[in-house]
């Protein structure tokens, strides 16, 4: 790998996206580092512990895109590259000891409060659901807790959380904290500068960008954690196919320029959606009037490119608005370039306080113009 730690630091996080995870400058090697597809690895006599041995321990392909991310996340330590987001979570979440305690989002992603709940069903540990912007209600749970788990803004309520005030108490509480960092992406925040140990992504998501991919990531600086990670993902197997980690770093290469059309589309239609008579609310923390507005202006490197609405015609007006698009693609899951809508409560696990109504957008890299023009007849055509 070319060894960029030392002037890292010093690069542009848009640089970084393009320049790190290379191989070395050698005559007539390549410039992006090549797929390696073998399960197993020539021995020497005396191995060391920098071996790699099989490949569910260690695979040149991981390499490169850990440590891109590591170094986008602002860690000392690479990344470690999972199956899934899903597959990262447990990972994460198995660095509770038998009988702790998990403070966590009420609103957050489905399958990581799904995974919680299940081990607390399973007696694992115990889970405590929490408004994760309401951040006095989240310090008087934080007692005893051992691990504070943040997502913000969360799915698919947009809320946001005061993540340095929240991590800074879950570290006097003995907690660690973990921070899906999914829907910001590195470009837009990095929750290590915010006090959190352990960052999560979905891959899926943002970072490969082209919904062609299911990928996880976990970020610390934390050698120990970083180890136990580590082994959790040996023994229990959750481990990345070398063409997906592949693509996800050749996703990676044009992430500063997906993420600036995303979110710049993203504002734009917010704006367009809150003038709009077939949409009784939008939340998007770049919109002022939004409550996370302050906290994400404070925190945020941008807003985002994710908005929710709530039809003015409820949940038959948003089934509606979404049979009624042609860019936008109905379907679940977000940060691709292409456009994606969802009705949030058509998936039977989302939270009851998630309003019927709600319609999730993820907002692609298209033109604006055509993503407003295919909204705005939609949402016409149902406002009728
Ligand atoms: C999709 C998603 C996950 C789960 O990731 P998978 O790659 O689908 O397993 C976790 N967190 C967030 C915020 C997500 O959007």
């Amino acid at each position: 790998m070319t060894d960029l730690s030392g002037h890292s630091a010093h690069l542009a996080p848009d640089t970084l996206t393009v320049a790190a995870g290379r191989p070395p400058r050698e005559h007539d090697s390549p410039v992006n580092a090549p797929i390696v597809l073998s399960s197993t690895f020539h021995e020497t006599v005396a191995p060391t512990s920098a071996d790699r041995i099989y490949a569910r321990m260690s695979n040149p392909t991981w390499d490169p895109f850990e440590e891109a991310l590591g170094q986008l996340e602002g860690a000392s330590l690479p990344a470690l590259a999972f199956a899934s987001g899903l597959g990262a979570a447990a990972a994460a979440l198995s660095l509770v000891p038998t009988g702790g305690v998990v403070v966590i989002p009420r609103h957050a992603y489905g399958g990581s409060v799904s995974l919680a709940l299940a081990e607390e069903a399973r007696g694992r540990f115990s889970v405590r659901q929490v408004d994760i912007a309401d951040t006095a209600q989240v310090l008087a749970q934080l007692n005893g807790a051992s691990m504070l788990w943040l997502e913000s803004p969360t799915n698919p309520m947009l809320e946001v959380a005061e993540t340095a005030v929240l991590a800074d108490a879950a570290h006097a509480a003995g907690a660690v904290v973990v921070v899906d960092n999914t829907f910001n992406t590195p470009l837009v925040c990095r929750p290590l500068d915010y006090g959190a140990d352990v960052v999560l992504h979905s891959v899926t998501k943002y970072l490969a960008g082209h919904s062609d991919v299911v990928l996880g990531a976990l970020v610390t600086s934390d050698a120990e954690l970083r180890t136990k990670l580590t082994t959790h993902r040996t023994l229990h197997g959750a481990i990345a196919g070398p063409f997906e980690v592949w693509l996800a770093l050749r996703g990676l290469r044009t992430l500063a320029l997906r993420m600036e059309r995303s979110q710049s589309n993203a504002l734009e239609l917010a704006r367009r959606l809150q003038a709009h008579p077939a949409v009784e609310l939008v939340r998007y923390p770049g919109l002022p009037e939004d409550p996370g507005h302050e906290r994400a202006t404070a925190q945020l490197k941008g807003y985002g490119g994710i908005i929710s609405i709530e039809t003015a015609g409820g949940r038959e007006a948003a089934d509606a608005l979404v049979a009624a698009v042609r860019i936008w693609l109905p379907a679940t899951s977000l940060g691709g370039v292409e456009s994606l809508i969802e009705r949030r409560r058509r998936q039977p696990g989302e939270p009851l306080t998630v309003p019927e109504a709600l319609v999730r957008l993820s907002v692609g890299i298209e033109n604006v113009e055509d993503l407003w023009a295919d909204l705005d007849q939609a949402l016409t055509s149902v406002g009728r």
